[in-house]
């Protein structure tokens, strides 16, 4: 078996600039290649070796076969804000959604870390639809890659907040970070990992030292509805959740995000902020207020924007930082799993994946 043969199982999208070296070095190239395979990748976009002018002809002819890693976009979607959404189709033929929500100043792509999702939230698309897989290093990366070449324009930030639990597959999720930061370029503290919470994970991700901004999905003020919204809650009580937040602020200094989608009737009255407000006292954090977007497999609905600015301005009378997050792509199944479970509806499919 030559080298070039052994190579054929592995993925090069994902790979630091050293591995990337040490590997053309295992094909019998010089250390320089490896620079040139990691700028055409990372810079350039490569989907394949044999795109890659700069090698020599007959070794890209001998190595044509390994894997960049790079997805095929199977749908896409825009709104009338400039969000795009992007079904993305994997190499084992699954599919994953990634947003790609453009500001003024900024790109922010909304990356999903799991084929479909264990959490079973009761008001989102991905929970209805399952579990499927852990996605690897390469096949979050290149989600990545596809957003900026599709909007010809440099990723400024990525949020860890669509289809799938970060800390479910917290070891690709970290090593995404860390190929984000160093071979993509985009800053840590650009960089953004939301968990609805796992016993044991956030200390767990707060042993990786990371700089990234640390988001929480609380989404209720007292442990009886959270478990209405979110049952993996019933496994970890709130008081315990927000022990372990605590020690990750001390242990790594950065503050912690809470996110609250707002359902109306459900956990939008001002008692919950009132709740919300006494549990968050003094707390090191920010809490970001997100009006729910309604989706067909479920009944929840969004509340008035009267209802929002009451909810916040009781936060604000506690001395707690808040903010309510702009809804971006409504007209598009922006939230996440919806672009999915709109496709399977329009092709007569259920939204569970079939494998
Ligand atoms: S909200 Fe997030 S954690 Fe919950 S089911 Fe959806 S993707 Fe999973």
């Amino acid at each position: 078996m030559t080298a070039a043969t052994r190579a054929t199982t592995e993925v090069l999208l994902g790979k630091s600039l050293a591995e990337l070296t040490a590997w053309v070095q295992q094909q019998g190239q010089p250390a320089y290649r490896g620079k040139q395979l990691h700028q055409w990748l990372y810079d350039k976009g490569a989907r394949s070796l044999c795109d890659i002018t700069v090698l020599p002809q007959t070794w890209r002819a001998a190595v044509a076969s390994v894997p960049v890693g790079r997805s095929r976009i199977h749908l896409k979607t825009l709104a009338p804000d400039g969000t795009r959404k992007f079904l993305l189709q994997l190499a084992d033929g699954l599919t994953v959604e990634t947003v790609g929500i453009p500001t003024e100043r900024r790109l922010t792509v909304c990356v999903s870390s799991q084929v479909g999702c264990p959490m079973a939230c009761d008001f989102c698309a991905t929970g209805k639809g399952g579990f499927t897989r852990n996605l690897q290093v390469h096949e979050i990366v290149d989600q990545v890659l596809t957003v900026a070449e599709d909007f010809q324009q440099r990723v400024s930030n990525v949020v860890f907040m669509g289809m799938g639990e970060p800390l479910l597959n917290l070891h690709a999720v970290v090593a995404a970070v860390r190929s984000l930061n160093s071979d993509v370029g985009i800053g840590q503290r650009s960089l953004t990992i939301s968990t609805v919470g796992l016993p044991g994970r956030i200390n767990e991700l707060a042993t990786h030292r990371l700089q990234v901004t640390f988001a929480v999905s609380l989404h209720a003020s007292n442990q009886y509805l959270r478990e209405q919204l979110i049952p993996s809650a019933r496994h970890y009580p709130l008081a315990a959740l927000l022990d372990e937040c605590r020690d990750y602020v001390r242990k790594t200094g950065r503050r912690v995000s809470f996110e609250y989608i707002l359902l109306s009737g459900t956990n939008d009255l001002p008692e919950h902020a009132s709740e919300l407000a006494d549990r968050l006292r003094g707390f090191q954090s920010h809490v970001n207020l997100i009006p729910y977007n309604p989706i067909a497999e479920v009944d929840y609905q969004r509340p008035s924007k009267k209802r929002v600015r009451a909810f916040k301005a009781i936060l604000e009378q506690a001395n707690i930082a808040v903010s309510i997050r702009a809804s971006r792509g409504l007209d598009t199944d922006a939230a996440c799993g919806q672009l999915r479970a709109a496709r399977d509806r329009t092709l007569g499919l259920d939204a569970r994946p079939t494998r």
